[in-house]
């Protein structure tokens, strides 16, 4: 058995300890990016440690949660589907709620504003992770009540398939607050279609919970960690640039810097790499250019001296990053017109083109067919969306 030297870390490894990793994470639909996305130089250590730390410092914070949700929901164009993701409201008080002394109250609304309220866990160490530590909500018990809309059975359906589809793979048990009624108007048991049947601590909360929203007083908290995105900024420029320039790109400054920015070092030497933060670019402008609706858009281009990387979601929370030399060259991309990845994660599915085709494409000057099957989704959304919001 070979060595390798780990991506993330820089550390020599023996090949067992490789494990196969998306440079752009599953959260932003990496699994279904281009096949040379796929790397296999990262140690087992650092893909269980940064996934905890890092991706979901940034795929959990309340900004990245609630524009992947409205992403999905531009592209979402039937009732009968998976579900789409929850938003996050945040961590609520409400009086009568019996919530354990360890563990917060969270509240959620799905796609026709259903109200979820969801008593977790807490670790205060992920604070600021919409959901709480996900580890724990694997493995340690927690409760949701979950109050659909009743207003049309499409939208019912819909809600429900949100609700279970967010709630899988967690411990959690599933409560029913409403009585659920078959179509000739009589009781059924909420064990049939994938709830718990209510312990008497239930009943009590799911009045108080009642009572909360009928008042609509309910005031939630949002914890925001101002450094939420840094070190996923600098680790996907560790993956993407191992992915577009290879081996070049291993040797340059960039790479040294990245990993410092990854696994920040004791003495606080902070990493000199060159960008600018969600938070700072968040009412930007350029956003809109930057991105395409309800896409994860990617792109790199060549400013100056430099290779520069940019990253945002349904043209919003753009940040921008160095990601080398721009006398590196990369097989993917045409130096002239720059690279553009929109990734579709609800949609399970990217489209890659140059970042000039994509202006051109936004501008109408000259339409990329990939794309117009995507413009086609979307406005087939859009009407859907109405029939959503709108009360039947
Ligand atoms: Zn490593």
């Amino acid at each position: 058995m070979g060595t390798f030297t780990c991506l993330y870390c820089g550390t020599v490894k023996q090949q067992s300890e490789a494990s196969l990793e998306h440079a752009i994470p599953q959260f932003l639909g990496g699994e279904y990016a281009p096949k040379f996305f796929q790397i296999t130089n990262v140690c087992t250590t650092c893909n269980n440690r940064l996934g905890l730390w890092v991706d979901a410092s940034y795929a959990k914070s309340w900004f990245v949660t609630n524009h992947l949700a409205d992403a999905a929901r531009l592209l979402c164009t039937k009732l009968d589907d998976l579900g789409l993701p929850l938003r996050c409201i945040g961590t609520v008080e409400i009086p009568g709620l019996n919530v354990p002394s360890d563990h917060v109250s969270e509240y959620w609304i799905g796609p026709s504003r259903e109200n979820i309220l969801w008593i977790r866990p807490h670790d205060d160490r992920m604070n600021s992770y919409a959901g709480g530590n996900p580890i724990d909500t694997k493995k340690k018990p927690s409760v949701a009540y979950f109050f659909p809309v009743s207003e049309s059975a499409e939208k019912h359906a819909l809600g429900l398939a949100s609700f279970h589809r967010a709630m899988e793979r967690r411990k959690v048990r599933k409560i029913l607050c409403v009585e659920a009624r078959d179509a000739n108007g009589s009781p059924l048991d909420p064990t049939n279609c994938g709830f718990d049947a209510p312990s008497p601590d239930d009943v009590v909360n799911r009045a108080a919970i009642g009572k909360a929203i009928e008042s609509g007083a309910i005031s939630a908290r949002i914890a925001v960690d101002k450094k939420f995105d840094l070190r996923f900024m600098c680790k996907l420029v560790l993956g993407i640039g191992y992915s577009l320039f290879g081996d070049d790109f291993l040797a340059r400054a960039t790479a040294f810097e990245a990993r410092k920015g990854v696994w920040p070092p004791r003495d606080g030497q902070s990493s000199t790499i060159r960008g600018s933060s969600t938070l700072a670019l968040s009412d930007a402008p350029f956003a809109r250019v930057a991105g395409y609706p309800g896409a994860v858009a990617i792109f790199v281009m060549k400013t100056g001296p430099m290779w520069s990387m940019c990253v945002s979601i349904d043209e919003k929370l753009p940040f921008v990053i160095e990601l080398g030399s721009s006398s590196m060259a990369s097989p993917h991309i045409d130096a002239g017109e720059g690279y553009a990845l929109l990734l579709f994660p609800y949609l399970n599915s990217h489209v890659e083109l140059s970042l000039a085709g994509l202006l051109a494409h936004k501008l109408g000057v000259m339409k990329n067919p990939d794309l117009e099957k995507i413009d086609v989704i979307r406005s087939a959304a859009a009407q859907f969306n109405v029939q959503l919001s709108v009360s039947s």
